[in-house]
């Protein structure tokens, strides 16, 4: 069997299209601009690249995109009043604090001052729990958009199993939930789970978000499964030339190709939605501020 390739750039597009027709049409009927606000502390190289390809999109969407460069010894009381400024300001709907920041600010915090209905990454502990009990939140981007991709290939989920590998807070933990929000029987597998092999065997699903290069190789996936890769790792490519680097999935695409229904490329899979869903929920964080009806397809 030869998997489909599952097209996460040209799915982004669609969204990012879907989200610019709602941006236009809330100007018109509304007067309204949704407003994104990114904060960036300190000078992480990676950081200032996702910022900056952010800012790009939100333009290209016809938001209002603000960025807060912050220095790298910006103290808690200093970030914490740029926070509270962006909570207070009605022309910003949606605020990410990009992670991580540096080792003297303490995120929970910082993610916490921010007003939940603003906080389009998803992450503030009210999200978190409203996701967990099955209310409206904003869901975390990069398990969003791989909820869309899994919706977009099956139709209904219901019923299906799905295994998740990792189990952070960003990635793991909210796609499980939104796994079984959509009643799939969700498995949790992480570093210490026994018979890594044997539990994706059992999977339709399987979303691997660990961070570890290719280590899920094609004879772990059940022929036909669907396989959803989160992972971005940087590996030597010798056959690009000498000190030349790639990117990879957690997934060995090439083995996993071959036996799984579906699968998510590394890049072009996972990365691009991530990015077309922080658009999509500053759209609905927009409309939820203006008791408007909800883009619908963009959000669960
Ligand atoms: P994390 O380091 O916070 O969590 C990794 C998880 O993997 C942990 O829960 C750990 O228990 C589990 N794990 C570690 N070793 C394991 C093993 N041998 N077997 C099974 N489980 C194991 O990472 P994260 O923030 O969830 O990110 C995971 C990967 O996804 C990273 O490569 C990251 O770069 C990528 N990522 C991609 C996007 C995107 O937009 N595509 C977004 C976020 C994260």
């Amino acid at each position: 069997m030869t998997a489909q390739i599952i097209n996460g750039k040209a799915f982004a597009e669609r969204v990012r299209s879907q989200v610019a027709e709602h941006v236009a049409r809330l100007k018109v009927d509304h007067a309204i601009v949704p407003g994104l606000a990114v904060v960036l502390v300190g000078e992480d190289p990676a950081s200032q690249v996702y910022v900056r390809s952010k800012g790009k999109l939100t333009v290209e969407v016809g938001m209002h995109s603000v960025e807060h460069k912050l220095d790298a010894d910006t103290s808690e009381t200093d970030l914490l009043a740029v926070i509270n400024k962006l909570n207070a300001d009605p022309a910003i709907h949606g605020i990410l604090v990009q992670l991580p920041l540096p080792k003297h600010l303490n995120e929970d915090l910082v993610i916490g001052n921010i007003d939940p209905v603003k906080d389009v990454d998803g992450f503030h502990i009210s999200n978190v729990g409203l996701l967990g009990t099955g209310q409206k939140s904003m869901v975390p981007c990069t398990p969003l958009g791989c909820l869309m991709m899994l919706r977009d290939h099956f139709g209904s989920l219901s019923g299906r199993d799905a295994v998740v590998i990792g189990r952070s807070n960003i990635v793991g933990k909210p796609m499980a939930q939104l796994l079984l929000g959509d009643s799939c029987t969700v498995t949790i597998a992480h570093s210490r789970t026994k018979n890594l092999p044997d539990v994706v065997r059992r999977a339709d699903i399987v979303v691997a978000a660990v961070g570890r290069a290719e280590m899920v190789p094609g004879d772990w996936i059940k022929p036909g499964a669907v396989v959803i890769d989160v992972g971005i790792n940087r590996i030597p490519a010798p056959e690009k030339g000498e000190g030349k680097m790639k990117l990879v999935g957690d997934v060995d695409f090439a083995s996993c190709a071959g036996i799984a229904g579906a699968i998510t490329p590394v890049p072009g899979g996972v990365g691009p939605m991530t990015i077309a869903c922080l658009l999509a929920n500053t759209l609905t964080a927009t409309c939820r501020a203006n008791n408007l009806p909800e883009p619908e397809g963009l959000t669960v």
